[in-house]
């Protein structure tokens, strides 16, 4: 399996029990793939990659369509808001910003 790691690069939100980190990213596919997908979900190409973000736990947090760039769940909505939730807090401060990126995906 083809993996990108990335950061998430967002202010933490105000409110953090009521996140919609799954909406901002442009997730309409509601579906939960525990394994990486055969195919997309939206465009049905089968180039699928995982991604691991930093400060999100450990492991595969999304997975990310080559084609189409079109991001899909791992986990239910509930856990990816939480962990989602997480990163973006880990990376509030510029000062911690100087990490080196194997891949660089902008999620934003
Ligand atoms: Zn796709």
């Amino acid at each position: 399996m083809k993996k990108r790691q990335v950061m998430y690069w967002r202010e933490p939100p105000e409110d953090e029990l009521n996140t919609n980190f799954v909406k901002d990213l442009g997730i309409t596919c509601k579906k939960v793939f525990r394994r990486i997908p055969s195919e997309c979900a939206y465009c049905k190409e089968s180039r699928i990659a995982g991604i691991e973000i930093y400060g999100a736990g450990s492991g595969v947090t999304l997975w990310i369509c080559e084609d189409c760039e079109g991001l899909l769940l791992r986990y239910s909505t509930s856990t990816t808001e939480k962990r989602l939730l997480k990163a973006s807090q880990v990376y509030t401060h510029p000062d911690h910003w100087n990490h080196t990126m194997e891949d660089d995906v902008d999620l934003n």
